[in-house]
């Protein structure tokens, strides 16, 4: 039956291409930022009310953050979609450095693909599963923020991804896999001190200086780096200190990011912090507070979904590309340098990495290769991770080296080698749904995998109670 499923839904996705690549380059062209992805979000919606989704808008405290459903009963299956921009990385499609508009925000991450692969993935499915009378629940979240707000981790507080079997999700990369790394846990917090304003020659005495508390707090934190671990990564940067050096400071604010491999390992550097903070006020004679802004955890990968998502896009086929493509795919590789195309390369420890030096665009399927492996950065879907066996995949979108977060990605996001990846992820998520839905013996054999990972451990809202989304991050 499977088998049957999967080619309605992969001809349905086929049939619809010209109207899912449409929604992805709209987002696209939106570029929202973190929770402010009102048309983005509601484009999404649109689409899968049209096809029998019930869409519930504004959970989790966020007007840009959704679930649509479909179905009912068990199993249930989940897909993800994101949608905000970066600022700052506006692009036009070109391969040269041109933005739509000085200094707007653009997709330089592809989430206008990542929202559209995991909409067109989760309608494919549900067609299939009408057509042939598949049983269970299928629901799409519509995840904002994952750059700026780490918006799923309030979503996973609210209780939204709670009893899921499995969860997947497709992130634009440069290769066709379901990588296994994890990720870093985090913690973003900002510090603000409060001392007292004076003239600084006339009357020093009488001031208490609160930008002298965030520079002794700093000395502190670069002190301690010598007693984490190594994979541990603190940075901090300084958004207040003052106003003019002839008056004393009378408040000055830091914000810090802490990262480890493990979200215990985070907890046991933060604690030391605020012990350095406190110090830093008596050092001082000044007071302080401390914002918790955000945090997630590190994510616990699944092979099973790995190798799931591996056979069925070997089993798809990965895109091939037109000469057109090609062309683009040269002109941006030129504005990457070899050094940092084999740095690039090399951090991906991919087994035989050295033979993709002269390939611009992959077109292979490689087995991941990265179990065990840590990757330096951080993503809320770690939290979703702990909640239920969890997938992110990738599909070529980038030519191999491009930076992350760059103009090269926005441009690639919004042209022909972007809508082929984007269409090869729907078709892999609507294969893996399939799947998922069908065969009991694959999600147990997934959830084993998943408690294997926890080892006893259980998720706890890394978020203080009163920590809410950062709905005015952008208004500041
Ligand atoms: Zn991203």
């Amino acid at each position: 039956m499977s088998q049957a499923a999967k080619e309605k839904a992969l001809s349905w996705i086929s049939k619809n291409e010209s109207r899912i690549i449409e929604v992805s380059d709209k987002i696209w062209e939106f570029a929202e930022l973190g929770l402010q992805e009102f048309k983005s979000s509601s484009l999404l919606a649109e689409e899968l009310t049209k096809v029998g989704f019930k869409v519930e808008m504004g959970v989790a405290g966020m007007p840009t953050a959704f679930v649509a459903t479909y179905g009912s009963g068990r199993p249930i299956i989940g897909v993800m979609g994101e949608y905000d921009a970066l600022p700052g990385l506006s692009q036009k499609a070109l391969p040269r450095k041109e933005p739509l508009a000085e200094g707007a925000p653009g997709h330089g991450c592809g989430h206008n693909i990542h929202g559209a692969s995991g909409m067109a993935g989760a309608i494919g499915a549900r067609v299939a599963m009408e057509a042939n009378g598949i049983k269970g629940t299928l629901k799409f979240f519509g995840t904002p923020a994952e750059e700026s707000g780490s918006g799923k981790v309030f979503m996973v507080r609210e209780g939204l991804f709670d009893g899921l079997d499995a969860v997947l999700s497709h992130h634009p990369g440069s290769m066709n896999t379901g990588g296994l790394s994890s990720s870093l846990a985090n913690d973003s917090v900002k510090f603000h001190f409060y001392g007292i304003s004076s003239h600084a020659a006339g009357s020093p005495e009488q001031g208490r200086s609160a930008m002298d508390a965030v520079e002794l707090m700093n000395i502190g934190v670069n002190f301690l780096r010598e007693h984490v671990i190594q994979e541990a990564r603190i940075h901090y940067v300084v958004e207040a200190g003052g106003d003019q050096p002839n008056v004393v400071p009378a408040y000055a604010r830091s914000w810090y990011l802490i990262r480890a491999p493990e979200r215990e390992q985070v907890d046991q550097i933060y604690n030391r912090i605020l012990e350095i903070a406190k110090g830093a006020t008596i050092m001082t004679d000044t007071t302080h507070r401390v914002e918790f802004v955000k945090a997630v955890y590190n994510e616990l990968p699944n092979r099973v979904l790995s190798e799931l998502v591996v056979s069925n896009m070997r089993e798809i086929g990965a895109p091939k590309y037109t000469e057109e493509e090609q062309r683009f795919a040269r002109e941006i590789a030129k504005t990457i340098t070899p050094e940092s195309k084999r740095g690039s390369l090399r951090k991906t420890k991919r087994p035989g990495w050295e033979k993709l030096m002269d390939i611009d665009l992959d077109q292979s399927v490689p087995d991941a290769w990265n179990e065990g492996e840590v990757s330096p950065g951080s993503t809320d879907v770690a939290d979703v991770s702990w909640r239920a066996p969890t997938m992110e995949f990738t599909t070529a979108t980038f030519v191999l080296g491009t930076p992350g977060h760059s103009w090269q990605n926005t441009a690639q996001s919004g042209m022909g080698i972007g809508h082929k990846s984007l269409i090869f992820a729907a078709k892999t998520i609507s294969a893996c749904v399939l799947d998922l839905l069908t065969k009991p013996e694959l999600l147990k054999k997934a959830h084993d995998q998943f408690e294997q990972k926890l080892a006893g451990r259980t998720y706890k809202s890394p978020l203080p109670p009163d920590v809410k989304p950062p709905l005015g991050l952008w208004s500041k």
